[in-house]
């Protein structure tokens, strides 16, 4: 075991910012932690880090969680359920860290600073000048008590600044990295209360995570740099920091940052196109750990019985949009048919504009399952189905490529199958096979041939479930119209080509 948790209850949380649309990446996060918890038989949760006002995005906590639900991430206590650490939406904690930002302030451990935005600004221009790495200059550091009361006079609103020793070092520790000392000298006295009153993440996360009893903190690899601020904190209220452990990036497959180009979206969209939350979650999870070398499929409860930090990993996870919708494909085979019915309803009747016909459907899903790798694709794959009126499709795809050209002969082949399938004595789909199947050689064209002109007849489409079977499903009045519909289409063809 590569960390310790010295016999306390997991405790982790997801911690997002509504700042926007949150992405699989940031599922990932969520996942992780989740999973950790649950592995442990602990405790999951759900912080709101809304302290940045500027990028405060009105729908970003609703989009949060509704993907969370989606992906069936469950949280114990979070701003919807309460919980013992109530609040848990950081706008509504300010109080606290106003509170904290006095300890420090009180144990010399922070200070108020003065500086206006345009001195800043003239400070780092003059770095940039002497190619030093801009940072605060410490200017008001160490201010005299006159000197404080002369800002304060001139109505300046004060940040708080976190007060860096000047040497000496600190060690940063992340479970799977191993730990990283920083020379204090290079590191800066950064923002932890801004003017405005709202806490920076450096202060509200650390004071959160420690009151709320947070004991693993995972989280995006980005975090890495403010990893020795973090400590420092912890240190400066003299509290035990919790056990960090940063994720790795997720990569495109060119090994790039991941983008839309790579098939990478907002997490709801996968939602739309008929991902399955399962197939999303066990995904997400070989992105960035592993079970053994091997296996792919990895169901939720396996996942959760094996999940550790042991075998996460920190080279960068690469993204691998197709072997996504493999995976749900191989989710959608498994499922219960009458779950996957459940599923897919919503798809079809979207797109049809009305419920559908359960029964109908029912029937149709045996034939689908093996077809489709996204729920969406059953609109295509099955809606003439439920359509009564008369099918849309272009005569050329009727004729075929061995038709091409020859309406009267395509006419003759539908008109003779058509005949043979109204004398077939019942309506199953071998019966219907074997009633027909023996024409296309009767009429020296290959099977998928004629079967072809069928299949567009009575579908409207080229691609479909097995023939006889979906001919089956229609029964017989209904696939008996369409081929009508479809000789009479062609005979105008072939009356117009003479
Ligand atoms: N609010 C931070 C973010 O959205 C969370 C980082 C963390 O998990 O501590 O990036």
């Amino acid at each position: 075991m590569l960390y310790r948790f010295n016999g306390m209850t997991v405790r982790t949380r997801y911690a997002p910012s509504p700042t926007g649309e949150p992405h699989l990446g940031n599922m990932r996060t969520a996942l992780f932690s989740w999973l950790l918890a649950r592995h442990y038989g602990g405790q999951f949760f759900l912080r709101i880090e809304d302290t940045d006002q500027a990028r405060y995005v009105e729908s970003g906590i609703e989009a949060q969680m509704e993907a969370l639900h989606w992906l069936g991430l469950t949280w114990d206590e979070g701003p919807d359920v309460g919980g013992p650490y109530a609040p848990y939406t950081q706008s509504e904690r300010l109080e606290t860290y106003r509170e904290h930002a006095q300890k420090l302030i009180a144990g010399d451990h922070a200070y108020l600073c003065y500086c206006s935005p345009e001195r800043l600004e003239e400070v780092r221009k003059a770095q940039q000048a002497r190619k030093e790495p801009p940072r605060y200059d410490r200017h008001c550091r160490d201010l005299s008590p006159e000197e404080r009361r002369a800002a304060e006079a001139q109505g300046s609103r004060p940040v708080v600044r976190f007060k860096t020793p000047l040497d000496g070092e600190t060690v940063a520790h992340d479970v799977l990295r191993g730990s990283v000392v920083f020379q204090n000298e290079t590191l800066d006295d950064f923002v932890l209360l801004k003017s405005d009153g709202y806490p920076t993440y450096h202060l509200a996360a650390q004071v959160d995570d420690h009151l709320m009893g947070t004991t693993h903190v995972l989280r995006g690899e980005e975090w890495l740099p403010s990893v020795p601020r973090h400590f420092l904190v912890y240190q400066a209220f003299g509290w035990e920091p919790p056990v960090f452990a940063h994720l790795s990036r997720i990569l495109g497959p060119d090994r790039s940052k991941l983008s839309k180009r790579h098939g990478a979206h907002a997490a709801l969209d996968y939602r739309e196109q008929g991902y399955l939350p399962d197939a999303v979650v066990n995904f997400l999870a070989l992105l960035g750990w592993s079970l053994d070398d091997h296996t792919e499929i990895i169901d939720r409860e396996t996942l959760i019985r094996h999940f550790d930090l042991d075998r996460v990993l920190t080279n960068p996870a690469v993204f691998n949009a197709e072997k996504l919708l493999w995976m749900n494909g191989v989710y959608i085979r498994e499922m219960p048919d009458d779950r996957l019915a459940d599923d897919a309803a919503p798809f079809l009747g979207r797109h049809l504009g009305r419920p559908v016909d359960r029964e109908l459907l029912m029937g149709i899903i045996p034939l689908v399952k093996e077809r489709i790798k996204l729920l969406g694709e059953i609109v295509d794959m099955a809606d003439f189905f439920f359509t009564d009126g008369e099918l849309e499709y272009d005569v050329e795809a009727l004729l075929g490529k061995r038709y091409a050209g020859d309406p009267a002969a395509a006419l003759k082949a539908l008109e003779a199958a058509t005949e043979r399938l109204e004398a077939v004595d019942g309506w199953e789909h071998e019966k219907l096979e074997s009633a027909v199947r023996p024409l296309a050689e009767e009429l020296g064209v290959k099977t998928g041939e004629l079967f072809g002109v069928l299949r567009v007849a009575v579908t409207g489409k080229t691609a479909t479930p097995p023939l006889f079977e979906t001919m089956e499903i229609l029964a017989r009045e209904r696939t008996l119209d369409r081929l009508r519909s479809a000789r009479e289409r062609l005979q105008a063809q072939s009356t117009h080509a003479k």
